[in-house]
């Protein structure tokens, strides 16, 4: 990723590194190697010095505390080492304010069409999720220059794009965007603008001056109110424009599940018939496969609902004659 000596280019673990220590899929956190450091969780006891050297992904296990454990390993607590990608980083990162997540993101990634080398414009920073996605996927020689007005938050950003290994492609600035719209210096030099911003309609003059021709703007807003207006703001200046609602739906999967399926369905349906036992969840298809073999599919509970629409824009090509 990062051409110098960074976590997220290199296979090692050294002390100063930032490393995600993955305990299950929803118990993640980032912590600063140090020598002599020392990791204490549910598992026991974990010590910096046994990870310095390893691969990132490496699966470490505990000192002390439960004796030897399977394969003489002392404590026998494990957790795992993770390299602090984009992905990891939007899942273990302080959150200072709302941030988009990696459904949303990787719909931004895609849309605005970043390849390396691409030069983007943000604003609002907020805690850098979306940020450290954008810095990835222009590296390792296009550049991203990030806008918040607060001044705490710019220098939290700044010191987490430290942690993470994306300093080189990441420039924080503190500047109010919809009072002041993006500087002059970028004028005509962008490839791509990101507003998460409460009133975006305010800067959308100024990213038509900030983007290439061609270039793609999107603005995230969590009210269908709110993109009414942007999308009024861009009709001068921009063409194409479409707006996205992601809604992410997780489904549990079970086979073999055909004991307690029959069980479920009977207390709803009463008794089914000995030879067309056949589970379906509620407005869902159950894919039965086999003989006596079934998978059992069901929507997650937890499934995570609306965050906001993603509005994306490209802007309108003029000819020399008619640019004003
Ligand atoms: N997209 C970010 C992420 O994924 O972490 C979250 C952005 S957060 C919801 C919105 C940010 O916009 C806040 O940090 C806020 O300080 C900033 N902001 C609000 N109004 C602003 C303005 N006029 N100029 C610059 N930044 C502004």
């Amino acid at each position: 990723l990062d051409p110098s000596d960074k976590p997220t280019s290199r296979r090692f673990i050294a002390e100063g590194d930032t490393v995600v220590v993955y305990e299950r899929h929803d118990a993640m956190r980032a912590v600063a190697v140090r020598a002599g450091g020392v990791l204490q969780n549910r598992f026991g006891v974990f010590r910096h010095d046994d990870w310095i050297g390893r691969p990132f992904g490496s699966k470490v296990f505990s000192t002390g505390g439960g004796g030897k454990g399977a394969g003489g390993r002392a404590g026998g607590g494990f957790v795992h080492l993770l390299a602090p990608t984009p992905e990891l980083w939007t899942l273990v990162l302080s959150h200072r304010t709302q941030i988009l997540y990696i459904a949303d993101i990787s719909l931004v990634v895609a849309y605005l069409e970043l390849v390396p080398g691409c030069v983007v414009l943000e604003s609002g920073t907020g805690s850098g999720s979306l940020t450290t996605s954008l810095a990835r996927a222009v590296a390792p020689h296009g550049h991203v220059h990030t806008f918040d007005f607060h001044e705490q938050r710019a220098a939290s950003a700044r010191e987490d794009f430290e942690k993470n290994g994306l300093s080189s492609l990441i420039t924080v600035n503190v500047r109010d965007i919809q009072g002041e719209g993006f500087p002059k210096e970028h004028h005509g030099a962008a490839d791509a603008v990101f507003l998460d911003l409460p009133q975006p309609w305010l800067a959308i003059p100024s990213v038509g001056l900030m983007l290439k021709q061609d270039g793609v703007l999107c603005s995230f807003s969590p009210c269908i109110e709110q993109v009414q207006r942007a999308c009024e703001a861009m009709r001068t200046h921009f063409t194409d424009i479409r707006t996205f609602e992601i809604l992410l739906r997780a489904y549990e999967v079970r086979d073999g599940a055909l004991k307690s399926a029959i069980a479920d369905e009977e207390a709803t349906v009463g008794p089914l018939p000995q030879k067309r036992r056949k589970f379906t969840a509620p407005g869902e298809n159950t894919d039965c496969t086999q003989k006596n073999s079934y998978i059992l599919v069901r929507p997650c509970s937890t499934a995570r609902g609306h965050t906001g629409y993603l509005t994306f824009a490209r802007r309108l090509v003029y000819n020399s004659q008619t640019e004003s």
